[in-house]
């Protein structure tokens, strides 16, 4: 989709420092960490959150979980444990509206997941 920041990245338009790649999707490493790991997962066609997940799509998004387990044993955190998120809407806090899946680890992150 034209004018999607995430559009762009899955296309090389914008640049990222890309950990794991295949036909569906595409992670790398989040501009802003919140922890040692942090990479988004995206599909490479445009779907702008959950919500939009459908028959027409589910490739991608099957793609998209199966390659959270493949940047978790590349970035060394499998092990050890990780979190995921996907922020859906206003109420959760989504900033950029192509979905993507949060892989966040390499420290203890406890049991909170609100502050
Ligand atoms: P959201 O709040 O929509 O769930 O998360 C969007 C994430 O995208 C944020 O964690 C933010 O740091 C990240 N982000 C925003 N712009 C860029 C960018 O240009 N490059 C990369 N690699 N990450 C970005
Ligand atoms: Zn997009």
């Amino acid at each position: 989709m034209q004018d999607c920041l995430f559009c762009k990245i899955a296309s090389k338009q914008i640049s990222s420092k890309i950990i794991y790649e295949n036909d569906f999707v595409i992670a790398f490493n989040d501009i802003n960490p919140v922890a040692p790991v942090h990479v988004l997962v995206i599909p490479k066609i445009h779907i702008k959150d959950l919500n939009n997940i459908g028959k027409e799509n589910e490739k991608y998004v099957l793609e998209c979980i199966k390659a959270i387990k493949e940047v978790a044993k590349i970035t060394g955190i499998c092990d050890d444990g990780y979190r995921v998120i996907s922020n859906t809407g206003e109420n959760g806090g989504q900033v950029i509206p192509h979905l993507h899946f949060h892989v966040i680890g390499g420290k203890n992150l406890g049991a909170k997941i609100v502050n």
